[in-house]
């Protein structure tokens, strides 16, 4: 491979020219990093197998832990899964383009390095014009998992995906910050009932406006480390910055003195820590070593700066991370998922 073309793209109009050069390089069977409403994706054309176990090498992706499915519309969805169940139509006609993956029978034609050997695919329509058009052009159904290096915090920003794959991507298309921040829903659709296999930018709450309360499974992230994991990618640490990261469980007041405590020892032994808190608790600690996660009782404003902070901590060289846990409410619940899996097991119930 040569050089990673890195472009510029509005993501309003996106440039006609660069969308064109794109998909023609998918369609070949290169690879192309583009923004989604999540976080960017590193795609590959479905119908070409090689692609797509690049896509593995590249990133380094244990090859248990299958891709989605992008799609530009649900029109497309017959090529990709064997079923639809009613369900689905009506998830698409409420949440697509959005941050919904479903999980669905696979088409036999999809390969299996897409769905790393599942009988399943997952599936979704992103809600990015980059995204959309791209998809569009290719005529292809595209696998994307996220455009980081495998491991790392998902990347929110072009700088990011650059960081982590330029020299071993065709091209990243730079279309500035995502939206949402992390990654989308993944909802297993191929059981009696609906399950939640990570939460994210679709969240149970609205999830529940479809299927009623109740209607939704959801099980408990800690459950499936300790047993075998229900969605192929969990049992890996993930999202995780180069420092140890402490999850911080409790009442408020708690948690913040706790870190207090801690952000002490640590400067006893002369370590750099970062403490990942709310605004309103800004002036509570010390100011550089603070990141703000935005107001506690918007969780939307954490989740679109979550991974971003993550990798800030590295730059700041940060030795160790407190991070005050969000309410598991919303789309908390996307971001409390994110720190756990980044914390790996560095959990602390304060109370
Ligand atoms: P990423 O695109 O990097 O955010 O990762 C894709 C996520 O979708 C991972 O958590 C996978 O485990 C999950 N996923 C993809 N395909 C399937 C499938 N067929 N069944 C269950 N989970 C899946
Ligand atoms: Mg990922």
């Amino acid at each position: 491979m040569g050089k990673t073309r890195i472009i510029k793209i509005d993501a309003e109009k996106p440039e006609e020219v660069y969308l064109r050069e794109a998909a023609a390089i998918l369609r070949e069977g290169g690879l192309v990093a583009f923004p989604t409403e999540t976080v960017y994706g590193l795609g590959a054309a479905v119908t070409r197998p090689q692609a797509i176990q690049r896509v593995y090498a590249v990133k380094g992706r244990p090859a248990d832990n299958p891709l989605i499915v992008h799609l530009d519309s649900y029109r497309r969805l017959p090529a990709v899964a064997a079923e639809i169940p009613p369900a689905a139509r009506v998830l698409a006609e409420k949440f697509w383009p959005g941050p919904l993956t479903m999980v669905l029978p696979k088409k036999a034609t999809i390969p299996a390095e897409v769905s790393a050997g599942l009988p399943t695919v997952a599936v979704r329509v992103p809600d990015h014009l980059v995204a959309l058009r791209l998809l569009e052009l290719a005529g292809v159904p595209v696998a994307a998992p996220s455009a980081n290096l495998s491991g790392r915090p998902s990347p929110t920003l072009g700088r990011h995906v650059a960081e982590d794959l330029d020299g071993l991507v065709e091209m990243i298309l730079d279309a500035g910050p995502t939206g949402v921040g992390v990654e989308s829903t993944v909802l297993d659709l191929t059981g009696p009932t609906p399950r939640i296999l990570r939460p994210g930018g679709v969240t149970r709450e609205m999830l529940e406006e479809v299927f009623g309360v109740g209607g939704v499974e959801e099980p408990d992230p800690a459950l499936m480390e300790s047993g075998r994991p229900l969605a192929p990618g969990m049992k890996y640490r993930h999202y995780a910055p180069k420092a140890p990261l402490y999850l911080i469980v409790g009442e408020p007041a708690r948690v913040n003195r706790y870190i207090k405590e801690r952000l002490a020892v640590e400067g006893k032994a002369r370590r750099k820590s970062a403490v990942l808190a709310y605004e309103e608790d800004r002036d509570y600690f010390p100011e550089g070593l603070f990141f703000s996660l935005g107001e506690r009782n918007k969780p939307e404003e954490a989740a679109e700066r979550l991974f971003s902070l993550l990798r800030a901590c590295d730059e700041a060289g940060a030795e160790s991370i407190y991070a005050a846990a969000p309410s598991r409410t919303g789309l908390g619940r996307a971001v409390f998922n994110r720190l756990w899996k980044a914390a790996g097991g560095n959990v602390v119930e304060v109370g």
